[in-house]
């Protein structure tokens, strides 16, 4: 028999798929570590639920105790439906600016929502700090206790990555595996994939994929934070270095341009049934990038962070997109003209 006892036991274990194109191009072999399959759809299953194991564990949250954070909707999506499978409550303080779908899904798994302004870290009312002051206030107040999950500054998010993503791609290829990339949310799963692979092969290269507007790409490089430009890429980017960061190596950096990364989105989709998110287009755009430099006959990883349903109004509304000066497909603008 093979039955998982809930759905937190289906979290990670998740496929390593070869991306064609992308492997053909370059004469490399591409992979990508399907994360959307998590049941949440997305990476960030794995740090819900190790953030919530340990606060079980350190007893701050007891049955029917509240988890509060501040998400750009996936480590919420995450966090609900672990908190429903083990009997806690969500309350999710999110920035308008983020996708309608990932807000519907929130609301669907019970999560109390709590919409703000999208304003810089440096704001005292940024929606990471809105969710840390609403923690501390439960906390005092909820009978079987209230937690901040604090995604961005709490390792237990990267150590999930170091005690089950790593591991599972090392197994995965072998310990055939020569270069790693992804880019920066939180930056857990680039430090903890990063941290697991490199104690095991310590000659792996390791990429950071930074979209613009990320101050990631230029701390890497130059070791000075400074960020330029936008994208519409959601969950990633970073202006500054988080705890998860801290004692991670990246060996080599890319800055990725929406425009580099949109179209290698929509080919995956076209051409190898890859529905994905944003944040795949510019990982999978950096590991191109990174078998460029390593060369042919390389073995390169990359995050395929989440599912493309999550931006149908989006990165897949041809009208959204032309507001945004990226290209569309003519697939995409003609999907709905075949009359029957
Ligand atoms: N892609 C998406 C779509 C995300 O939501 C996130 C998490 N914010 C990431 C990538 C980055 O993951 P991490 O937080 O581990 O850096």
């Amino acid at each position: 028999m093979s039955i998982d006892n809930s759905v937190v036991d289906t979290i990670g274990r998740t496929p390593l798929i070869k991306l064609q194109r992308a492997s053909e191009q370059t004469g490399c072999t591409i992979l990508g570590k399907a994360e959307f399959m998590n049941p949440g759809q997305s990476v960030k299953d794995r740090a819900a639920l190790f953030i919530i194991r340990d606060a079980i564990a350190r007893g701050a949250l007891r049955p029917g105790g509240v988890v509060v954070e501040g998400t750009a909707g996936n480590t919420g999506i995450g966090l609900a439906l672990v908190a429903n499978a083990l009997g806690f409550r969500t309350v999710i303080v999110i920035p308008q600016t983020q996708s309608q779908e990932k807000k519907d899904m929130l609301r669907l798994n019970g999560a109390e929502l709590i919409e703000v302004p999208a304003v810089p870290y440096s704001n005292p009312n940024n929606y990471v700090k809105i969710s840390g002051r609403l923690a501390a206030q439960l906390a005092a107040s909820e009978p079987n206790g209230a937690i901040w999950a604090n995604q961005f500054d709490n390792i237990a998010n990267r150590q999930a990555h170091i005690e089950t993503t790593a591991p599972e791609i090392w197994q995965q290829t072998e310990g055939k595996v020569d270069g790693f990339v992804c880019a920066i949310g939180t930056g857990g799963t680039l430090a903890g994939v990063s941290l697991g692979l490199k104690a095991k092969t310590p000659h792996i290269r390791i990429a950071l994929a930074d979209p613009l507007g990320s101050a990631m790409y230029s701390y890497y490089t130059t070791g000075v934070l400074k960020s330029e430009g936008s994208s519409i890429t959601e969950g990633i980017g970073q202006g500054r270095v988080t705890a998860n960061l801290q004692g991670a190596v990246v060996d080599t950096a890319y800055q990725i341009a929406d425009d580099e990364a949109v179209p290698v989105i929509f080919d995956l989709l076209q051409h190898e049934g890859l529905c994905l998110g944003g944040s795949s287009g510019i990982n999978v755009a950096g590991a191109i990038r990174l078998a460029k430099d390593l060369g042919p006959g390389h073995t390169i990883v990359t995050i395929l962070c989440d599912h493309g349903g999550r931006y149908q109004s989006k990165l897949f509304n041809p009208e959204f997109m032309r507001s945004k000066n990226l290209p569309v497909p003519d697939w995409l603008e003609q999907r709905n003209a075949l009359s029957v």
